[in-house]
């Protein structure tokens, strides 16, 4: 490497370089990175309180603590259903505090920021807006912990880059998702890049994990998926439950109903990647 190759990535925050420990996040019960695995659970979109309440309780039988659901959309077709928006997360508070769990939702625009961190535990900033830098700027001037996917067809120095704003602004509690990236195979909706993983641990110091819904879009390979991420040094996995999968009002086709995802808890529980 390059003299001025290597000191520009020991200049980057997000960098092994600048700080070599693992870089741990807590919130409330829940502890994500280090030595402990993440599970974050729940509906691609808040729908009312009964649907969320019924994941959020599967959650908790699980002893599970991270709940998702979308409430601002970022739909491909502005037809589409776009999220309860605010009373999609007041929802998600009111669930959470009834179970004790903690919450994950995404946000499009700095515009929702103030709404939404009143409700909310962790922001999401969709793959759609990986690259959304008066976004990733305004979340980074926020004590809010920040799920950053990487975008569909982003890079990783670009994914890194993108993180590399939400800490250049203050704020190191970043975790990195890869959610798979738009290739030609059309056997899944998206190319789950496993060597991303490995290569973001080495790389940077923040927590690495992955949505094996969004990746695949198919839930007859979520588990080997999982496992395998989690044998590729994953600190954590998301994935999409929703009671009656068939009638959501988003991706339909891939979530998980809640049988399934106790047969997919069980598996990755039995599989001892998991701890
Ligand atoms: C989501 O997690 O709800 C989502 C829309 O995923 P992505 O941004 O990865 O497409
Ligand atoms: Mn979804």
């Amino acid at each position: 490497m390059s003299d001025r190759l290597q000191q520009e990535k020991s200049r980057l925050l997000v960098s092994r370089h600048h700080k070599n420990e693992d870089t741990i996040i807590h919130i409330k019960q829940a502890v994500i990175g280090g030595s402990s695995h993440t599970l974050i659970v729940g509906p691609c979109s808040v729908e009312s309180r009964a649907q969320l309440a019924t994941v959020a309780s599967a959650l908790k039988k699980a002893g599970l603590t991270v709940l998702r659901g979308g409430a601002f959309k970022p739909r491909t077709s502005p037809y589409d259903f776009q999220g309860l928006g605010e009373e999609g997360l007041k929802i998600m508070k009111d669930v959470a505090d009834e179970f004790g769990l903690i919450t994950n939702s995404e946000i499009m625009s700095p515009t929702q920021i103030d709404t939404a961190a009143r409700y909310i535990d962790i922001f999401q900033i969709g793959a759609r807006n990986m690259q959304n830098f008066d976004l990733l700027k305004a979340v980074g001037q926020t004590k809010k912990p920040i799920l950053l996917k990487r975008g569909l067809s982003a890079t990783l120095k670009e994914f890194m880059l993108a993180a590399e704003y939400i800490l250049n602004q203050g704020n190191d509690q970043v975790m990195l998702m890869e959610r798979g990236i738009r290739t030609f195979e059309k056997m899944t909706r998206n190319t789950l890049d496993i060597s991303a993983v490995p290569i973001l641990k080495q790389e940077t110091h923040l927590p690495v994990l992955v949505d094996v819904t969004h990746s695949t879009g198919r839930k007859d390979i979520l588990l080997p998926c999982a496992k395998a991420s989690l044998a590729a040094g994953a600190d954590g996995i998301m994935v999409e439950v929703h009671p009656n999968p068939s009638a959501a009002l988003s991706d339909s086709k891939q979530q998980l109903n809640i049988d399934e995802f106790q047969t997919f808890w069980k598996g990755l529980c039995n599989s001892d990647l998991y701890h």
